[in-house]
């Protein structure tokens, strides 16, 4: 079989897409402008100090999908791994995401699970019957000290927006809890690679059938070369931005090299306004099953991302979602063409969705081009 196809982005969506059709037979080409394969979860050793280092910012595996979990697992080894972040707020230290330790201590106090729960309950504001903001998910479910104290000021540095003008969906990502479970995902499955997360992306693109071309990208002109492209680049910059530009928020990474142990845990979230950066991690927690000397850690400060930024969180905001629109409409007359991904589709995803939603797209091509080839 000659198929030939292209695919604009060497992160997982475009690394699972290459695989399962370079498996069946396709000719695969991935081109990526960055200088090194595996997108925003592209991850190193730091030299001199060894320490596995995750550049674009942490990323913690974590799915309630059973064959996605599998599907990582066949290809690399994952380390088991629970998220445990911490807070500093008010010139204290807590524990997130809010449990009933948070609680006891922000109010200090000794609650029961159960006594906690109405405690909030009185805190929270019940006149909210659907929360459509942030501010309103979080008046109704946490009430305005725990609101102003762990979720205000630091969505405010994250997003450059207040939160009341975002929706609620930012925040349903966290759990509430009235026990000390202070596991930050709910997820059954969660796990960090034992070598990071670009070895995942070699071994999906090493293959006979697939072409890796770093430093150049897929552009409009160029989707007649091949019978069918999958671009994960941006959708609005494979348009020429001629609706205008999609707001994404970037990250500034400001490095901090130490000995032994900087902050004794991965991740501390500045949820108040005293720093102006959002978090701080260090890197050699997140492989706890490794010994180091050294310590590296990276301050992360967020911004709102100019066309020449790399771009993290997509903000989705009215003005956006109009954008999108106009996009949307483009994209389903182009021809040859599918746009996949957190930048093609302009959507938060987590690993594990973007891994689930490439393994569909890849495999719904391969059986509707099976179903047209003459039997
Ligand atoms: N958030 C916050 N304080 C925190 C942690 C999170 O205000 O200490 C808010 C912030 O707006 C963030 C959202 O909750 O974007 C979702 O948190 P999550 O940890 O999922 O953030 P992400 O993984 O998107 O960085």
């Amino acid at each position: 079989m000659n198929i030939s196809i292209g695919i604009a982005g060497a992160g997982l969506s475009g690394a699972v897409i290459a695989n399962e059709l370079a498996k069946n037979g396709y000719q695969v080409h991935v081109f990526d402008p960055r200088e090194h394969i595996g997108g925003n979860c592209f991850s190193y050793r730091d030299e001199p100090s060894g320490i596995m280092v995750h550049k674009y910012g942490p990323h913690i595996f974590h799915t309630n999908n059973k064959l996605v979990w599998d599907y990582v697992n066949n290809l690399i080894e994952l380390k088991p791994y629970i998220n445990r972040v911490k807070a500093h707020t008010n010139n204290e230290i807590f524990s997130l995401p809010i449990n009933l330790h948070t609680i006891n201590q922000f109010f200090k106090k000794q609650l029961s699970p159960s006594a906690a729960k109405k405690f909030i309950e009185q805190q929270s504001d019940s006149s909210i019957d659907i929360a459509i903001s942030f501010e309103e998910q979080a008046m109704k479910f946490i009430g305005r000290p725990l609101y102003e104290a762990f979720f205000k000021e630091y969505t405010l540095k994250q997003w450059g927006r207040s939160p009341s003008d975002l929706p609620a969906s930012i925040l349903q990502r966290l759990p509430v809890r009235f026990n000390y479970d202070d596991n930050y995902f709910n997820h059954q499955y969660q796990g960090m690679p034992k070598d990071g997360y670009t070895p995942l992306i070699e071994k999906l693109l090493n293959h006979k059938n697939i072409a890796v071309h770093l430093g150049s990208n897929i552009t409009r002109k160029d989707v007649l070369n091949y019978d069918h492209v999958f671009f994960s680049g941006k959708i609005d910059e494979y348009f020429e931005y001629q609706y205008g530009m999609l707001s994404y928020r970037t990250l500034d990474f400001i490095p901090i090299r130490d000995k032994g142990d900087y902050q004794g845990a991965a991740v501390i979230n500045y949820c108040d306004n005293s720093e102006r950066f959002t978090r701080i991690s260090e890197h050699k927690h997140f492989s706890p099953w490794e010994s180091h000397d050294d310590t590296i850690c990276f301050k992360e400060y967020s911004r709102e991302a100019d066309s020449t930024d790399i771009p993290y969180y997509p903000v989705r905001l009215v003005n956006d979602s109009d954008i999108l629109k106009n996009y949307i409409s483009l994209a389903e007359k182009e021809d040859g063409i599918t746009f996949v991904g957190r930048l093609g589709t302009y959507r938060y995803l987590d690993m594990d969705v973007t891994i689930e939603e490439a393994l569909n797209t890849a495999n719904h091509f391969i059986s509707n081009a099976n179903a047209k080839m003459p039997s």
